[in-house]
């Protein structure tokens, strides 16, 4: 990477700040995250022996509500990632006008190397550790890479043991502790109604489209699936050990059961086996990278074929990649509003926490259309009477929200 992740992001912020001609008071208070917290998580291994960690939580900007972001665990993770993940939150909420700041926790560890009960065990430490700065109305966790319900029922419970019975501190919870259905799927849901909506304005329709996914986790899968329940031809995905490729379309339902924690897309007999560089290089309508972020940079962006180009993941694109797609004419649907609908099934889980209703999954579904779609819009109106592309119009109108708010508190 020639920069770091969080002056990526800045980069973004600092064009659709200056189209939207944002007074300096502002820009400063938006250039720098509002808290970093960088702590020691210790555990007692299983044979005993200390184990420790670094773990990270960032509250980029609460003008407009209580932080909220996702806690991931990958080995690869540090505070630079975690700052610009947090940022992506604040222009994401924003831009979906969701009541939240943004926030992202991170452990640079591998979660594949702990047991069940270590894995526990951190994930409480950590908890513990940034407990002051958490809570259902100061900032509020959710699931990222490699972190699931089960992680979030610890963080809930290791909340609570100080503070209380405390649902709304974390969403992505199992059902049993407070979660809602149809959050497991809201992402890749999210990233399905985008798409169609795209492809739609630009004259055309999701059924028959020639999809590839990279990346089969919570938000890969899903968007494979939901997108071949609308017709859409799933011609590859991928995941870390390679991907898979049938040029008639992949039986997504029929491939779901087989992989699955410790199967990988190696070992499922499907098609033809292809390497990731192999999958970005495929001929197709769409290709939606939902792994990790800078996936696609400038040592590989040549290779991609799609004139679509779907940020199911956050920031997959490097800046130079967007770029060389964005002189070549590739239309790039940005992640703060291509994977929104992580953070507003999240907003649906919050308020049925602390109105204590439950909504039920039919309510949560339709009403993330209706909010995916009401930002979408907003953002086309933006691209087409600006004449900026849809991650500058995104920007713009995340900014223009969180500016607002931060005049109207006096805050700059
Ligand atoms: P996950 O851990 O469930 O899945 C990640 C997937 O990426 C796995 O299939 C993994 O094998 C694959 N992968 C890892 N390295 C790869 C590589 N080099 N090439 C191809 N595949 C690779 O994570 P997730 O929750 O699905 O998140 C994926 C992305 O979506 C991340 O950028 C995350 O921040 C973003 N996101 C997630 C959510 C959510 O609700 N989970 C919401 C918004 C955004």
């Amino acid at each position: 990477m020639p920069s770091s992740f969080y002056s990526s992001v800045g980069q973004y912020v600092d064009r659709a700040a200056t189209l939207l001609d944002v007074e300096d008071g502002v820009r400063i208070l938006l250039a720098e995250p509002y808290r970093q917290v960088d702590v020691q998580v210790p555990i007692h291994a299983d044979d005993g022996s200390v184990l420790s960690f670094r773990g990270y939580r960032v509250q980029h900007n609460g003008a407009r509500g209580p932080f909220k972001g996702g806690l991931r665990y990958h080995p690869d993770t540090d505070l630079d990632e975690v700052r610009a993940l947090a940022s992506l939150m604040t222009w994401k909420s924003a831009l979906l006008d969701l009541p939240f700041g943004g926030a992202k926790g991170g452990m640079t560890l591998d979660p594949g190397a702990l047991s069940p009960r270590e894995l526990e065990a951190v994930t409480r430490s950590f908890t513990h550790a940034i407990s002051g700065v958490i809570g259902p109305n100061l900032d509020i966790l959710a699931p990222d890479v490699n972190t699931d319900a089960r992680v979030m029922g610890w963080v809930m419970d290791a909340y609570s043991s100080r503070a209380g019975w405390s649902p709304a501190v974390v969403t992505g919870k199992p059902l049993d502790l407070g979660g809602v259905s149809g959050r497991v799927q809201a992402t890749g849901r999210g990233v399905v109604a985008v798409t169609a909506s795209t492809l739609t304005a630009l004259g055309r329709s999701l059924a028959g489209q020639r999809l590839v996914v990279q990346g089969f986790g919570n938000v890969g899968r899903n968007v494979a699936e939901l997108a071949a329940a609308q017709g859409a031809v799933v011609v590859g995905i991928s995941d870390e050990s390679g991907g898979r490729y049938v040029a008639d379309g992949i039986d997504v339902p029929a491939l779901l059961p087989q992989v699955g924690p410790g199967v990988l897309l190696k070992e499922v007999p499907v098609g033809d086996f292809i390497t990731n560089a192999e999958l970005l290089a495929l001929d197709c309508d769409v290709l939606v990278p939902a792994a990790l972020e800078n996936a696609i940079d400038g040592s590989n962006v040549s290779a991609v074929r799609a004139p679509l180009v779907v940020e199911a993941a956050n920031h997959p694109l490097s800046p130079e990649a967007d770029a060389k797609l964005r002189e070549g004419g590739v239309i790039v649907v940005p992640d703060i509003l291509a994977n929104a609908g992580g953070v507003t099934g999240s907003y649906f889980e919050w308020t049925s926490n602390l109105t204590e209703f439950r909504w039920s999954e039919e309510q949560f579904n339709r009403q993330l259309l209706d909010f995916m779609d009401r930002a979408f819009q907003s953002v086309w109106e933006r691209h087409t009477e600006r004449r900026v592309d849809l991650r500058t119009a995104a920007y713009m109108v995340g900014i223009t929200r969180v500016a607002e708010a931060t005049r109207l508190r006096g805050l700059a």
